[in-house]
């Protein structure tokens, strides 16, 4: 409980060198307190896995791997509730993905109940627990306060032969729910108030999606969880911080049920995330609410949002290894995760382009009908990645904010009488518009300098702006999908009434995109640099042949700055 808080200084150094959980495991197998090291990861099966669990699970995975040990994937699914197939299988999919390689343990606690009922008959037996028939209200009121001591129940004094009847009654249906519990033998005086005599059986007539109707007692978590880690000879329990405080109890139930080489819980701050939702029943209650596009919906932090996204597991990981491990709860800035992910996509993904707010751009001295393959590297800094054929053409499609009419001072892109370069093409100059009606820009017009082609070596003269294009005819149409943070955090991540502040704009459909020839055989999760709009990722669940649907990842440019 009374665990010494590091200084910030003292745990940023620990988090380059080895941070506190790899110390405390140095030591307990320097002591030949364990000869293995062996975690797990035990997911409640109740909704989809969030970024905040991807730390919990490459943390696990990762000292399993770094001490040669062994990691466990467990659904601690002891409360009876309903099968949620769905959530087993996506969590399933999601450690998997994340390459956190569990081989052949997967685990349901459910499958222990038959040990965990063992041990409480073993407790008993040891005069260390008793059937209490006080109500929840009135182990409420004696358990009394942090300021109190609480009061010890009238029915802890029952004998061992009375204590091993009622509770064989309780397994065997005699009780109502509520009308009998459990309670291990400890301390009404603790100031732990964990350790006042706590629940650790209680009667639920409800079936069970793996055990079905076999038990009506079902096992508290706190005394659950212990046993769930001895039998799985599990060394080093990593929970987070909120199980602090549940530590003493921890410990007391694997040394009296007598586990031989007991598990250590070790705590850790969970990780929150600026402007998005971390927590299973915020994200719950946006899906439930139909606010986003399920629990994959790319605005959230779900491992399966972050995927549809185009996050890659190489880019949560960076993530997770910066960030570090602490004692201390904060938040940290989303901007370090799109950071994380621009690293990793920089040097392996091709730089394309796609118009997303088209204008079009007609070369008046290039021939008509004519259309040339111009060579265009994928990605300049990664020579690599090769080089694809693009067409060009007369009439292209530019962006529209890369014309003005009257520009303002440093604008180096197309205005009347300026000349630009045309990405990987030939250098043009500008030579007007046309507009409708309504004054709107329909057109832009210029003409082309042959001399001036890409790897032609002209060195002639220089201009001060490149932009990029498609050729029109041979353009494919697509959708894109800009995303802003879920929250607006700037106002406070909460409402007066405890709603989510959610930002109106975290989502805008840009409908009639152009993009160049080669992306029009893109597939799900395919992912690419659209030069200066960011990187983008084919959408894995609205996206057809006939119909492109990209979801940007990121944009290119970061507030963002590491000191590597
Ligand atoms: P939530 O708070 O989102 O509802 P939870 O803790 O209820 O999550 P569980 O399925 O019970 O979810 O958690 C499985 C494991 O993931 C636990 O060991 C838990 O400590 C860890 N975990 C949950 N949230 C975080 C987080 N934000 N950061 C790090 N670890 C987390
Ligand atoms: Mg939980």
């Amino acid at each position: 409980m009374e665990e010494k808080r590091l200084a910030p200084e003292v745990e940023e150094k620990e988090t380059v060198s080895r941070n506190f959980i790899q110390q405390e495991i140095d030591k307990d197998l320097a002591e030949g307190v364990y000869d293995h090291v062996q975690t797990r990861f035990p997911p409640e099966p109740n909704g989809y896995l969030h970024i905040g669990h991807a730390k919990s699970i490459l943390l696990n995975y990762g000292l399993a791997q770094e001490y040669g040990g062994k990691f466990n994937l467990r659904f601690d699914d002891t409360n009876p509730t309903k099968e949620k197939t769905e959530f087993v299988e996506s969590i399933i999919a999601d450690v998997k993905w994340l390459g956190a390689d569990f081989e052949d343990r997967l685990f349901f606690a459910s499958n222990y109940f038959e040990q965990m009922y063992e041990c409480a008959v073993k407790l008993i037996k040891k005069g260390k627990a008793f059937v209490c028939d006080l109500s929840a209200e009135e182990i409420r009121e004696y358990r009394g306060d942090f300021n109190n001591p609480g009061k010890e129940s009238p029915y802890r004094n029952r004998s061992v032969e009375e204590n091993l009847a009622l509770f064989e009654g309780m397994k065997n249906g005699l009780y109502r729910d509520g009308e009998k519990v459990l309670r291990a033998k400890i301390d009404m005086a603790s100031p732990n108030i964990n350790m006042r005599d706590p629940v650790i059986y209680r009667v639920a007539h409800m079936e069970h999606h793996n055990t079905g109707d076999k038990w009506c007692i079902y096992p508290i978590y706190d005394f659950a969880h212990p046993i769930e880690d001895a039998i799985e000879h599990i060394t080093h329990s990593i929970c987070t911080l909120e199980f602090e405080d549940h530590r003493p109890l921890y410990d007391w139930v694997v040394r009296e049920c007598e586990f031989e080489q007991p598990p250590r819980q070790i705590e850790f701050a969970k990780l929150y995330l600026t402007n998005v939702v971390t927590g299973k029943r915020y994200i719950k209650k946006l899906v439930e609410d139909g606010i986003v596009d399920g629990w994959d919906d790319p605005r959230l932090v779900t491992i399966a949002a972050l995927r549809r996204r185009g996050y890659t597991p190489e880019s949560i990981k960076m993530f997770v290894d910066l960030v570090g491990v602490s004692k201390a709860n904060s938040s940290v800035d989303y901007a370090m995760l799109e950071y994380c992910i621009r690293e990793d996509l920089k040097l392996k993904k091709s730089r394309m382009m796609a118009v997303l707010d088209p204008v079009k751009l007609i070369i008046d001295n290039y021939p008509e009908g004519q259309t040339e393959e111009l060579p265009i590297p994928n990605n300049t800094e990664n020579p690599d990645l090769g080089d694809r054929m693009v067409p060009f053409s007369r009439e292209l499609y530019i962006e529209r904010e890369d014309f003005m009419e009257e520009p303002p001072k440093k604008y180096f892109r197309l205005f009347p009488g300026n000349e630009v370069r045309l990405f990987g093409a030939y250098f043009v100059t500008c030579t007007g518009c046309e507009k409708d009606s309504a004054g709107n820009i329909t057109a832009v017009h210029c003409t082309y300098d042959p001399e001036t082609k890409s790897g032609s070596g002209f060195t002639g003269r220089k201009v001060k702006g490149t932009i990029h294009w498609v050729s029109a005819a041979e353009a494919v149409q697509a959708e894109c999908r800009l995303y802003e943070n879920i929250v607006d955090e700037e106002k406070g991540k909460l409402n007066e009434d405890g709603t989510l502040n959610l930002n109106p704009n975290s989502l805008t459909v840009v409908k009639n995109c152009y993009m160049e020839p080669a992306l029009g055989s893109a597939e799900a999760f395919d992912s690419f640099q659209f030069m200066r709009n960011g990187y983008f990722c084919v959408d894995c669940k609205d996206s057809t042949a006939e119909h492109l649907v990209f979801n940007r990842i990121v944009s290119l440019k970061s507030s963002f700055k590491i000191n590597k």
